[in-house]
């Protein structure tokens, strides 16, 4: 079974290889349809376990980002589902099988549309690059070469499925944490900063976010900082990048007017 596996992998190794949308290399094993099936049913799974806000205004409000966002960059909006959690931590995430959850801690955390926006645009970001089926992939990939066992095979279908979670962002609610690492988080800030620069989003928004999730975090790390690293590196960088993006924002028509 091992050996099997193996010489199963290997073709696999050289065709997954493909690029970011930022040009870079990855490595995905898993398939999109696979992907999108454990996405969609953690969000089942998690509508069943975590109250669903109902609040009309509020959901009028994160359906008004998500939509500009996602129209902004070609996305039928009404192919994706958004639904606002009743949690008070300062969380937010997407989900392979297009789905979008913002917890009602972050919903009250953001300052404005645009702060909203750039956690919304960050989270569509790690999906659309997908980051979840790279960090899959490379846990795969690590434990194949150290023990080639259960996790990858399918006589520990839980394993593999946790791994997958975990891959996802969800690791911490499964008992697994696998934050995302360095590049992945660049990625996604950048690709946050250009969806939400097209939908008329001011991309200083993101700025503004870390910098008070930073010094919110002095206390307990929010829950997002678990599998989001926030430091000063992050928040120069995302400073760096507004030369760029501030006039694709400005020369957006029709700013959005996202109220809650
Ligand atoms: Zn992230």
């Amino acid at each position: 079974m091992k050996i099997y596996f193996s010489l199963f992998l290997l073709p696999l190794l050289i065709l997954a290889c493909t690029t970011s949308p930022t040009g870079r290399n990855q490595l995905l094993l898993m398939g999109n349809r696979q992907m999108s099936d454990m996405g969609d049913q953690s969000f089942e799974q998690m509508q069943k376990e975590v109250p669903i806000s109902r609040n009309s205004k509020d959901n009028r409000y994160v359906r008004c980002i998500t939509d500009r966002l996602l129209s902004a960059i070609g996305e039928n909006p009404r192919s994706w589902k958004v639904r606002i959690f009743q949690d008070k931590s300062l969380n937010a995430f997407a989900l392979p099988g297009k789905n979008i959850g913002v917890h009602t801690g972050m919903l009250n955390f953001a300052q404005s549309q645009h702060q909203l926006a750039a956690v919304i645009g960050h989270e569509i970001g790690h999906v659309l690059a997908n980051h979840g089926n790279e960090r899959v992939s490379q846990a795969l990939v690590t434990q194949l070469g150290l023990q080639a066992t259960e996790v990858a095979l399918g006589s520990e279908r839980s394993e593999k499925n946790n791994l997958i979670l975990a891959g996802l962002g969800l690791g911490a609610q499964f008992g697994v944490l696998l934050p995302f690492s360095r590049k992945h988080e660049s990625e996604a800030d950048l690709l946050g900063l250009e969806y939400m620069s097209k939908a008329g989003f001011n991309p200083r928004g993101a700025v503004e976010l870390w910098q008070n999730m930073a010094s919110n975090s002095k206390g307990s790390p929010p829950e997002i900082l678990s599998t989001h690293p926030a430091n000063s590196t992050r928040i120069r960088n995302l400073s760096r990048h507004l030369s760029k993006y501030t006039p694709i924002y400005q020369a957006t028509p029709n700013k959005p007017q996202c109220l809650r």
